[in-house]
């Protein structure tokens, strides 16, 4: 049994508290900002015993200094990223890591590309994937490869499509509207865009999505289908015959580059 609650920080970020079978312990995973996950600790009676790191971004790792010196026995996990200062286990791929005071297990993802040394985290029918597939988008790429980040976004699809999926931030509305350029067609991509402009209207967060729902919304995932594909070749005006080169399409036409 798994627990997920959302705590909001600065202006778009998911922080995500993540509770097991034991009462009175949680993890935290990502975060960016200490205050608000003291807050929420401290309003909810919890413990923190796992503190879970996706990538070295200040936004997912500026809280783990003060929120460690808070709870010293927090166990503090993170990829091998020279980046991250404060880790106490490095992890490694297909790497199953326990986390007892939970009674919870994660299977360990590496899906570079967004960064060259993002993780992702999978288990329970939960991912927390970070800045790596949004709900109907995906992170940019800074210091990982457009080939990287295609094959960690297709690596992800692979999952239960009932699989929760908790990206790090808030950016749904702007990314259906860029997939709606791209794959003009898509009805379920119109309904999606109905529905969700209605829970922003409410004030209600878009995340969690599912791998189901991404398969059939985000064009970032969606790179094999035929009217993607001939999109982003309109887009640049030739044959592009590798899928990641559709992909490369799609993430400089989304960062405004073409
Ligand atoms: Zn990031």
């Amino acid at each position: 049994m798994i627990n997920v609650s959302t705590v909001p920080a600065f202006n778009d970020n998911y922080l995500w508290m993540v509770q097991g079978r034991v009462a009175g312990n949680a993890a935290v995973v990502d975060p960016g900002d200490a205050q608000p996950i003291l807050d929420w600790l401290h309003s909810n009676k919890q413990e923190l015993t796992s503190i879970l790191v996706t990538h070295h971004h200040a936004d997912h790792i500026g809280g783990v200094a003060k929120l460690k010196e808070t709870y010293p026995k927090a166990t503090i996990y993170a990829p091998d990223d020279p980046r991250i200062k404060q880790k106490d286990v490095v992890l490694e791929s297909e790497q199953l890591i326990s986390l007892a005071d939970l009674g919870l297990e994660f299977k360990v993802l590496m899906v570079p590309g967004h960064t060259s040394h993002h993780i992702a985290y999978f288990g329970h029918g939960s991912l927390f994937c970070g800045d790596t597939m949004f709900a109907s988008g995906c992170g940019r790429v800074f210091c990982g490869t457009m080939r990287d980040l295609n094959n960690s976004l297709q690596k992800l699809s692979k999952l239960p499509e009932e699989t929760l999926v908790y990206c790090a931030h808030e950016y749904t509305l702007s990314n259906i509207a860029f997939a709606r350029e791209v794959d003009a067609s898509n009805t379920d991509l119109e309904q999606r865009e109905i529905d969700d402009t209605q829970k922003r209207a409410n004030d209600i967060p878009t995340v969690p999505t599912t791998i189901g729902l991404e398969k059939l919304t985000n064009p970032f995932v969606r790179v094999d289908d035929a009217l993607i594909i001939a999109s982003a070749q309109n887009k640049v005006g030739k044959e592009l015959a590798e899928q990641w080169q559709v992909f490369e399409t799609l993430r400089l036409w989304k960062d405004g580059a073409l």
